[in-house]
């Protein structure tokens, strides 16, 4: 099966009571049970069964298989945001005194992730570029995981998974990816090596912008070492699936972070689009970053363009596509906040990955707690608009660009 039909048609579609083609949504709490002995057997997970939806619930299980056939994953848990995601997908692997080599032009709250982290002994080393140059050489004995986004959100950086993931294999670290800003549509990391990887499903995966959401995916092919990987220690006996299973019975169920049911049916019915909507959100970024291009004084990034340094890691490992962002300098602050004044259809919001084109001034709002450097690693400038691109007919979006930059002159 292809992307779309298997989106639609896929074997974790269907199999619903009465039929139902999408889940109906279990909005519910607890489970009740005929008896005491059925009940011993559900919680101890000798049993399939529903026992508090704190630690499972059936429309957040449909969620779940749905990510994990898309992903080509082993098994996936859904939790409240993308922040819990990777929060939980880092922490289920790391004790006091481990350290995690990442991007440093990472999405601004990983970012401060990784500085919360630092009080509970978590050291980050930053790389400016997750590639094989870069983090070779700080891998040392306490480095537990690398971690990088697939597509940098805002920087637009793209990470070789396949090359990081085989560097990291051979230290006997895992690779853990945040793949929100490319989906499952342009590429699925851990077919290339990547060992976990975690989405805002907020974004791309919902599509509609109408749910705060993010998803773990286990791809259990890592050869854990238990005796270097004290955190998994409990779950030797699982071997590769000792990850998955640590997270679901252990951190995941105490840190509370599960999603609502409610949310879960919104990201169902949302992503059965998003073959469509990528491919519609991938056609107008790529029309608007060369209109944009074309504009004397403004300078673009996006990935399709001719000079971007990325361009053929995007056509080998993207599918030829450069996803749904692009972000460009205006020349100076009040320039940019011109601009984004005029817009007449663009929404001026955060978020990315939503139907509606929004646009952002990131330096004042989303990097404000950020260094001059912090900002810089992600491509953040005083002047930078990050352009989260919708499915808006393209001639009306290159029109309302055109017009709001004509007139911020
Ligand atoms: C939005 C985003 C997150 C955080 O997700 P939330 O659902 O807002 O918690 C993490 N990583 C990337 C790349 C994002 O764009």
């Amino acid at each position: 099966m292809d992307f779309n039909t298997k989106l639609l048609h896929g074997k974790t579609s269907g199999d619903y009571p009465y039929g139902a083609t999408v889940p109906p949504i279990s909005q519910v709490s607890a489970f009740r049970y005929e008896s005491a002995e059925e009940q011993e057997r559900v919680f101890n997970h000798k049993a399939a069964g529903f026992a508090y939806s704190r630690v499972g619930n059936p429309t957040v299980a449909a969620f779940e298989q749905r990510i994990n056939e898309l992903e080509g994953g082993s098994s996936a848990t859904a939790c409240s945001s993308g922040m819990s995601a990777i929060t939980l997908a880092l922490l289920n692997i790391l004790c006091a005194g481990d350290e995690i080599i990442a991007g440093s032009g990472l999405y601004g709250g990983s970012i401060d992730l990784f500085e919360d982290l630092a009080r509970f002994g978590i050291r980050t080393r930053y790389v400016r570029h997750v590639n094989v140059e870069e983090v070779e050489p700080l891998i040392n004995e306490h480095t537990r995981l690398i971690y990088g986004e697939v597509i940098g959100n805002p920087g637009l950086d793209v990470m070789d998974v396949k090359a990081v993931a085989d560097l990291a294999h051979s230290y006997g670290i895992p690779l853990i990816t945040d793949s929100t800003t490319a989906t499952p549509y342009l590429v699925n990391p851990l077919r290339l090596g990547a060992d976990v990887t975690v989405h805002s499903s907020s974004k791309y995966i919902n599509g509609g912008g109408n749910s705060i959401s993010g998803v773990i995916v286990d791809g259990a092919s890592f050869n854990w070492d238990f005796d270097k990987f004290r955190a998994l220690d409990s779950c030797r006996k699982f071997g590769p699936m000792a990850y998955s299973i640590r997270l679901r019975t252990d951190l995941w169920e105490n840190f509370g972070v599960c999603l609502s049911p409610f949310n879960a049916f919104m990201n169902i019915v949302g992503m059965e689009t998003l073959g469509l909507r990528m491919e519609k959100i991938c056609s107008n970024a790529d029309t608007l970053a060369h209109v944009l291009d074309d504009i004397p004084g403004l300078s673009v990034n996006y990935l399709t363009l001719k000079g971007n340094p990325y361009k053929e890691l995007a056509y080998r490992q993207l599918n030829g596509k450069g996803g749904g962002i692009l972000t460009f300098r205006a020349g100076s602050k009040e320039k940019a906040f011109r601009i984004l004044d005029n817009l007449r259809y663009v929404v001026r919001a955060s978020n990315i990955g939503d139907l509606r084109t929004l646009a952002i001034h990131p330096a004042s709002t989303l990097y404000i707690k950020s260094t001059d450097e912090q900002r810089e690693a992600a491509g953040v400038y005083d002047d930078t608009i990050r352009v989260s691109v919708g499915i808006e007919d393209i001639d009306d979006l290159t029109e309302d660009f055109e017009r709001a930059i004509k007139l911020a002159e």
